[in-house]
């Protein structure tokens, strides 16, 4: 685990991406206030999370269970939002659903019987999203863009699941063009999902897209949510992604 940021280092760096965000939003004639910024903060210390709260964070991004439960049993997330963004088991729900504000990441009809399963358990109404994998990539999470709408529909169907949006994460290797051409189409994605559930989709504003190296190209192609890590946090050592 990387050493704990100071809150000075978090909170000028708060500070640039938001400068950065607003630039973009400006850029594609949007207002920057319908954009949140969501900290990931995978591998940091519960008084790093303290310190990007305590600069302005208002939601913070976890990849994985393990530190996620730390973290609750630490009250760092405290006057703060949580998402889960990272690869979610089946055998794991119990430790997410009802713990956090919103999982982005469901990405099959299997993931998504058991989170609303556990959410009728703990007798509660999850906020979703759907992972989109929109590069098509083999070894990614989240569902094939074909399969999303059907997701969707069948998240209509789950009583304890409030279905909230889609997020893709493009493939790493992407370039600029490309990138703008995956989020083009996650955007897209986005209101045909609206269009076709008409006014049961009244819930879906979420679309969580871009990250620290992309972020205002996201925002340009209409992203509401960018998951930021190393331009808050510094760059991290490397992590296994299925730990
Ligand atoms: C780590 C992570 C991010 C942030 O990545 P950076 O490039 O460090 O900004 C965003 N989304 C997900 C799902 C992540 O795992």
């Amino acid at each position: 685990m990387p050493e704990t940021k100071s809150y000075e280092t978090v909170s000028a760096n708060v500070a640039k991406v938001r400068e950065q965000m607003k630039e973009a939003a400006k850029r594609a004639g949007r207002d920057p206030g319908e954009i949140t910024l969501v900290a990931a903060t995978k591998v940091q210390t519960s008084d790093t999370i303290r310190n990007a709260i305590k600069a302005g964070i208002t939601v913070c991004g976890e990849n994985r269970v393990q530190e996620l439960v730390a973290h609750l049993e630490d009250n760092a997330y405290e006057g703060a939002k949580v998402h889960f963004i990272g690869h979610l088991q089946t055998n794991k729900v119990k430790f997410v659903v009802g713990k956090v504000d919103m999982i982005e990441s469901i990405d099959s009809v299997h993931l998504m019987d058991a989170v609303e399963k556990q959410a009728a358990k703990v007798d509660v109404v999850q906020d979703i999203m759907l992972e989109v994998n929109i590069g098509d990539e083999e070894s990614k999470g989240g569902a094939a863009k074909e399969d999303v709408l059907a997701l969707a529909r069948h998240a209509l169907e789950c009583p304890h699941l409030r279905l909230r949006g889609i997020m893709c994460i493009p493939p790493a290797t992407a370039s600029e063009e490309e990138n703008r051409g995956f989020f083009q189409e996650t955007s897209q994605l986005f209101i045909d999902i609206k269009d076709e559930l008409g006014d049961n989709g009244s819930n879906i504003d979420c679309l969580s897209m871009g990250m620290s190296g992309d972020y205002p190209l996201a925002i340009e192609e209409g992203s509401t949510m960018v998951r930021v890590g190393t331009a808050l946090f510094g760059a991290r050592p490397p992590w296994h992604p299925q730990g």
